[in-house]
């Protein structure tokens, strides 16, 4: 029993199938929530980052996250008697066809831990520690520079807050491995991480869907029984009796997240990059961080990730659309459960309806027009829904950082003259990716924009002042923005951890400007444009 570090609980392990084959061999598991499995040792451990808040709500002091059990923790090296290590069996629709089994084929779980501040119990996962039996054709294995972009992008996204798994350790292994990154037949040695993840449920649309697909009504019962259980727990009635009525409760629940996450993504302009039902969250948290991007200039056909280049499933603004289709394949898995379909058509038609005045309300504090004084809602809707479609035209029109605008947006006077053309260009100028797209017709189309924009201003119950408090509060003043991350990255390659170490700290205070991350405050430069990394990502990881 270790000295210096809080047990794990076996919460899921207890409650759920286990596979009855303790082997490591790649197969076929069924009837079964996860298999046993024992973390790869690795040879040279050496924690890069550590993240002491959520430490300490873990329970882990400064003394603790300093020790060697902590770190032989979180590089899956320490045998405790409270940790029994396993990898959960899922399965998923990838880009838009069922996949089978997938499961964690290099994730591997420690237990639960119980959070100090809160009832909340989490589990604690290690990204990158080494094959299971759901490892398929791939080795269990991480590379660095994916696993600095899922630490940071989470601990990111966090900040902002938004629903996210978390990041506890960013830790080398020694190992390195082979990749083809570019997928273009040049593979080299990479060194290897592990991202110690911190969630209070790992379970996705696909853990559900596996059993379901498979017909095995028993597990997919327990499955969903124990996410209600441990994750919303306020559904359940007095009687503790978990029936049709929890379920639609459990699936509206769901539905309401989902569409909350993703109105979130498009408040900062974040693009997941693969949105198979095997990354969607069973508690709506933004999960594994893969081929990611942050949109520099705004673009709703956007997409990070090289593998969608085609088609562009999972373009930024198509992620809203995507959230619903992958709900949908899980509404079809849980009806065996319900056995009455009208209930949970009423509860998934509704959600984009659901979406859409989340969108509004969300734009409408980007915008500082929130509050406004008791005119008639519903025809102020109509006007407002067109000013942020409007605003979207404009900013799609030329290159527009979007972060930027916003910003900018802020500071821009209700007294200001929008015709002004001259005085227009200087005030939104950083915003723009190529002065030479700034034409008169674009000018003219942005003040026409923003007449409209201080008109319903003047209905708003706040002054300049508190409005730009308001908007800066929620536009962020930091993202992590590609060719920034890839940057820190390509320093960490050389052994220098400094960048990503300033970049975690930038990022925990994204919407308050300050003067020594100026240089972060920056539209991505044109040396990054079509640089790998920066515009385009490979699921190579
Ligand atoms: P992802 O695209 O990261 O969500 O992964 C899809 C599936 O591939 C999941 O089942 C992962 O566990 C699995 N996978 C991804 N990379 C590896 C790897 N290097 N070794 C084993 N399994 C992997
Ligand atoms: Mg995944």
């Amino acid at each position: 029993m270790s000295t210096v570090l809080p047990s794990a609980h076996p919460t899921f392990v207890s409650q759920l199938p286990a596979d009855p084959d303790a082997s490591n061999r790649c197969r076929t598991v069924e009837h079964a929530a996860y298999s046993w499995v024992t973390p790869c040792a690795t040879k040279a451990t050496q924690i890069i980052c550590c993240n002491h808040n959520l430490a300490a709500q873990l329970g882990f002091n400064e003394q603790a996250t300093q020790s060697q059990e902590f770190a032989d923790l979180v590089s899956g090296n320490l045998h405790d008697p409270s940790i029994k290590p396993y990898a959960m069996n899922y399965g998923g629709h990838q880009f838009g066809q069922w996949a089978g089994q997938l499961g964690d084929g290099r994730a591997i779980n420690l237990g639960q831990y119980q959070l100090l501040d809160s009832q909340q119990q989490v589990t604690l996962q290690l990204k990158g520690a080494g094959k299971t039996p759901y490892s398929r054709r791939g080795d269990g294995m991480a590379v660095l520079r994916s696993s600095i972009r899922e630490y940071l992008c989470s601990e990111a996204m966090y900040h902002l807050g938004i629903p996210t798994t978390r990041a506890l350790t960013l830790t080398l292994t020694g190992e390195q491995v082979i990749r083809d990154k570019l997928y273009d037949g040049h593979a080299a040695y990479e060194p290897c991480a592990i991202v110690a993840r911190v969630s209070p449920s790992f379970l996705r649309f696909g853990s559900l869907q596996l059993p379901g697909s498979r017909g095995d009504l028993d597990t997919l019962k327990q499955t969903l029984d124990y996410c209600i259980k441990h994750d919303y727990a306020s559904l359940i009635p007095e009687s503790g009796i978990i029936d049709k009525a929890v379920y639609l409760a459990w699936f509206e629940s769901l539905c309401e997240r989902t569409a909350q996450l993703i109105v979130e993504w498009m408040r900062v302009g974040f693009v997941h990059g693969v949105l198979n039902t095997d990354n969607m969250s069973l508690i709506g948290e933004t999960i594994d961080y893969g081929p990611y991007g942050w949109i520099d200039n705004f673009d709703l056909d956007w997409t990070p990730n090289t593998s969608d280049a085609g088609e562009k499933r999972y373009r930024f603004g198509q992620q809203a659309y995507i959230g619903q289709w992958n709900l949908f394949q899980l509404a079809n898995t849980i009806y065996p459960l319900i056995n009455e379909a009208e209930p949970l058509q009423a509860i998934f038609n509704n959600y984009n309806h659901l979406y859409n005045e989340k969108w509004l309300k969300m734009m409408r504090e980007k915008l500082g027009i929130a509050q406004h004084t008791d005119l008639n809602e519903s025809t102020l809707k109509e006007s407002d829904k067109q000013l942020c479609t409007d605003l979207e035209t404009v900013l799609s029109t030329i290159n527009t950082d979007m972060t930027l605008f916003y910003r900018c947006l802020a500071d821009y006077p209700t007294s200001a003259c929008p015709q002004n053309s001259q005085q227009l260009q200087a005030h939104f100028a950083i915003c723009f990716y190529n002065q030479q797209e700034v034409t008169g017709d674009y000018l003219q189309q942005l003040s026409e924009w923003l007449i409209r924009y201080q008109k319903r201003l003047k209905l708003t119950v706040q002054d300049d002042q508190q409005r730009k408090i308001q908007m800066d509060a929620i536009n962020p003043c930091y993202i992590l923005r590609n060719f920034q991350v890839q940057e820190a990255i390509e320093l960490a390659e050389q052994g220098d951890y400094s960048r990503v170490l300033t970049l975690a700290e930038l990022l925990k205070t994204p919407y308050q400007q300050q003067d020594k991350y100026q240089q972060f405050e920056m539209k991505r430069p044109d040396w990054a444009t079509n640089k790998f990394g920066c515009s385009a990502l490979s699921c190579s990881s």
